[in-house]
């Protein structure tokens, strides 16, 4: 959202910092006061939050008391309204000692302090429905039809060309079975309408030899073969650290499970019939810390290949992905003094990127400039980069701008709780920074992949004044990525202590 007409004075510097903003980047360029927020003439309660913009290094007084302005030209106002009408005068003066003025008059009506509520949007009804589907790349299951703004709650991503059964639609979603006595839904983009004839392979299959061995390529992969490609739920456990996979409308008919020797993740593999149409597949692991897998499939062969440990856990011996929220034509929140967030993540990505490379790390950046990345590009992006953990750097927004604001930190998979954890205690150490807290099971399209860790860096609010001065503050962009940093050191040393502790004569 564009608050107002503004002007950002970008310092383009030769070299890695090609695209920070030097020095404050002054979006209030022009004088007068500009009502953000709060200038309406009627309203329903008596708590009335005023927030304006003035030219950077004004004085501010409303109704005669002055008001801090910050070094962006925001300035916020807390009143208690009377019944009835209410005059405000905001008086500024600025660096040259001009005065301007800006008188409201606002309304205020208690008979109408209960705002209607509007009712929500429910999820739309799924109808009973017969056909079948195929998964499209990128695919994922949802475990119901509800919904947020960044969609419903996922299972798992699915690998593409697997058919499932539809029993049910809504305006988006499939309901489909995926064995006897289990349901889950798909959205309706993830997947494609397959002709009557491919109706055979609905049956359940036969499950056939599996091979357990080193890639040689820095994973273990358990290979199960199986008639044709089926429909999975995966999740990773802990105490014991072992995959669960969940095979749905396959019977056991493997009777080989070869075992090749030099397994670096993978300590044994054991199977369960745990319906007569379910077949799962438990995959018990060496190492107590997660560093990601993949499931995938290569014809009618389901793989699962578990990364091997990084050789040390250390920045110097890994490859860290940093992605700078936002870019393009999606500018990300905008703050009051029309800072725009996609413009902050940039130039703190590049003083990550810089501050990592300084330590020995490979980085890989998911945008170098302010184009327009797809969430679909940059998984791929860090994909092909074979990354071992990624960081994406966004700054918040919501609530009230005078008392809504802090650092939070967030996490999709519950094996990346201490990621985030070390990251977000370490930002708390940085004076005046609030805690907005930690997230986990985030919906966050970036913190879905399993292949690596990662971690999203809410780092402050766009929409707080004091977070908005303090964002966009070069300085202050560096004292925040150094306690990333430090996080991601954290966490590294938390990781060989775990490791440390477990290892045994056979690797326990
Ligand atoms: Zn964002």
């Amino acid at each position: 959202m564009k608050f107002f007409n503004q002007t950002i004075i970008l310092l383009i510097i030769t070299g890695l910092f090609n695209f920070m903003c030097a020095g404050r980047c002054n979006a209030q360029a022009s004088g007068g006061i500009r009502i953000v927020q709060g200038g309406r003439d009627t309203v329903r309660t008596s708590e009335h939050t005023i927030i304006g913009t003035v030219a950077p290094g004004s004085s501010v007084t409303i109704n005669g008391q002055p008001v801090k302005v910050y070094k962006t030209g925001s300035f916020g106002y807390k009143s208690h309204l009377q019944n009835g009408y209410n005059s405000i005068a905001i008086e500024c003066t600025d660096n040259n000692g001009g005065i301007q003025t800006k008188n409201l008059r606002i309304y205020y009506d208690p008979s109408v302090s209960q705002r209607p509520t509007r009712p929500e949007a429910g999820p739309s009804a799924i109808k009973d429905t017969s056909l079948i589907i195929k998964t499209l790349p990128g695919s994922y299951l949802n475990y119901g039809n509800g919904s947020d703004r960044l969609g419903g709650a996922k299972i798992n991503f699915l690998d593409k060309d697997i058919l499932l059964k539809v029993t049910g639609a809504s305006d988006n979603l499939y309901r489909i079975r995926l064995s006897d006595n289990r349901y889950a839904f798909i959205p309706k983009e993830c997947a494609e309408r397959v002709t009557e004839e491919a109706q055979i392979s609905m049956a359940p299959c036969l499950s056939g030899s599996w091979s357990v061995s080193n890639t040689g390529k820095g994973t273990d992969r358990v290979s199960v073969s199986l008639e044709t490609r089926k429909p999975y739920i995966v999740r990773e456990e802990t105490q014991p650290h072992r995959l669960v996979l969940d095979l749905y409308g396959v019977q056991c008919n493997s009777n080989w499970i070869t075992q090749y020797p030099g397994l670096e993740s993978i300590r044994d593999v054991q199977f369960e019939q745990t319906d007569s149409d379910v077949l799962r597949i438990i995959i018990h692991l060496k190492h107590k810390t997660s560093w990601g897998y993949a499931v995938k499939y290569e014809g009618n062969h389901l793989i699962v290949d578990i990364r091997h440990l990084p050789e040390k856990f250390s920045l110097s011996k890994l490859t860290i992905g940093v992605d700078a929220g936002h870019g393009g034509s999606s500018s990300g929140a905008v703050s009051p003094a029309g800072y725009k967030e996609k413009d902050q993540t940039l130039a703190m990505a590049y003083i990550l990127t810089k501050m990592l490379q300084s330590k020995g790390a490979r980085t890989v950046m998911s945008r170098t400039d302010d184009s327009d990345v797809s969430m679909a590009q940059r998984k791929e992006i860090f994909k092909e980069n074979g990354i071992d953990l990624l960081v994406s750097i966004h700054c918040n927004a919501g609530g009230d701008p005078l008392t809504t604001g802090g650092t939070s930190t967030y996490y999709k998979h519950w094996t990346y709780r201490e990621l985030a954890n070390s990251i977000l205690q370490n930002l708390l150490k940085i004076e005046g920074v609030k805690c907005f807290g930690m997230v986990g099971n985030f919906n966050f399209s970036l913190n879905a992949p399993t292949e690596y860790p990662s971690v999203l860096v809410e780092t402050l609010f766009m929409s707080n004044l004091w977070d908005e001065e303090h964002i966009t503050d070069e300085h202050f962009q560096e004292k925040l990525m150094k306690k990333v940093v430090k996080g991601l050191e954290d966490y590294l040393k938390l990781c060989t202590k775990v490791e440390r502790k477990h290892s045994g004569p056979d690797g326990f």
